[in-house]
């Protein structure tokens, strides 16, 4: 079944506000949850493709990678902000006080487990390293755990205590009408802990940012746009969260001679009059140095040549592409007063038999002459 436009699921524009899809979320969570709906069991699947969606809109990154690439750039499969890997972070966060007591929680983790936020990295390499692969190092800005406190957040030689207000639950329960509603520590945050001394190098934060360096492979034949996954290489998670991943996106700066079109590389060739209407033989280059190429007598501009297997081979191809060569014949210039005396010539000669020498502009000449009558 083919997936559904994540806005569209949860029925919200596509420039709607944080508060929006939190609203929007909430309303069908709540119409959907499982326990709710006993008899529908098309309930739980609704309720699940809403909680997916909202995981990816309600965050910031994910949402602007899936603005631009769709389910493909956040799919759970592909691991990027699966709801498996992604706990119960969001979604504890955006209704453990809606369903707390309302429908039981089962067992629901209490306490406020993140996992660290992907982070996407833009890499500018060239036409080369893309053919062929390369590696290179990166510096990234990540928020690591602090050395100081070791991701207490505290000073070294305290502790963090208690939280007074949840004493340590995390959660605080309200008595609303018929409900008793429980609710996210206002004071602690759902950590349980409160930091009363912090640490001097984080402020009580626990994690520091930091750059890190890091190798990355980059394959034969990566593409404008390719992502490289480094897992693990993200951010820090929050109170033993796992760490988010790294993406290293790929970006190919213009090159001086060649175009690239999927596995094909086209570049411009300009060859002179005279070669065009002789023929003869020029050298052209190619990503692995030189080559040579016939070209033929009479050959006009626009005509293009195709080297087989001297393009690319893209990352999911087993198969290299072709260099094709677009002839430009190049009007001659700066020339002397000898050349011009040739030329002049050579033009009264073809004039006598015009129609053979100049097939084109004799029949363009004809349909002018035409048009005037
Ligand atoms: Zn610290
Ligand atoms: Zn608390």
């Amino acid at each position: 079944m083919a997936k559904r436009d994540y806005y569209e699921v949860l029925g919200v524009n596509r420039d709607a506000s944080e508060d929006e899809i939190k609203k929007a979320y909430r309303k069908l969570a709540m119409k959907y949850h499982p326990d709710r709906n006993p008899d529908n069991p098309k309930a739980e699947e609704y309720f699940k493709e809403a909680k997916e969606a909202y995981e990816v809109l309600s965050d910031a990154q994910k949402r602007a990678v899936y603005d631009q690439y769709g389910h493909a750039g956040v799919d759970p499969q592909a691991g990027m902000g699966g709801a498996g890997a992604y706990g119960f972070g969001n979604f504890a966060d955006a209704f453990s006080d809606i369903f707390g007591d309302i429908f039981g929680g089962g067992g629901r983790q209490r306490t406020n487990v993140y996992r660290g936020a992907d982070l996407r990295y833009n890499l500018e390499i060239t036409l080369e390293e893309a053919a062929h692969g390369t590696e290179t190092k990166i510096r990234v800005p990540v928020m690591a755990e602090c050395e100081t406190c070791h991701g207490s957040g505290a000073r070294p030689g305290t502790q963090p205590t208690t939280c007074p207000t949840c004493h340590g639950h995390g959660q605080v329960r309200l008595q609303q009408g018929f409900f008793s509603i429980q609710q996210t520590c206002p004071k602690c945050h759902g950590i349980g802990r409160i930091v009363t001394s912090p640490c001097g190098t984080c402020h009580g934060d626990g994690r520091v940012r930091r750059q890190k360096t890091l190798v990355v492979k980059i394959p034969a034949g990566v593409d404008e746009g390719d992502r490289i996954r480094l897992a693990g290489e993200g951010e820090a998670g929050v109170n033993g969260g796992p760490p988010g991943d790294l993406y290293v996106v790929i970006h190919l700066k213009k090159h001086s001679i060649f175009e690239r079109e999927g596995g094909d590389l086209h570049c411009e060739m300009p060859i002179s009059f005279t070669v065009a209407a002789l023929g003869g033989e020029i050298e052209i280059p190619t990503l692995d140095g030189h080559a040579k190429m016939k070209i033929p007598p009479e050959t006009q501009t626009g005509a293009k040549f195709r080297l087989r297997g001297k393009g690319i081979k893209p990352l999911r191809s087993n198969e290299r592409g072709d260099l094709i060569c677009h002839v430009v014949v190049e009007t001659p210039v700066n020339l002397t007063e000898r050349q011009k005396q040739l030329l002049r010539e050579l033009e009264e000669i073809n004039q006598q038999d015009a129609h053979k020498h100049s097939p084109r502009a004799k029949s363009w000449m004809d349909k002018v002459r035409d048009f005037f009558q």
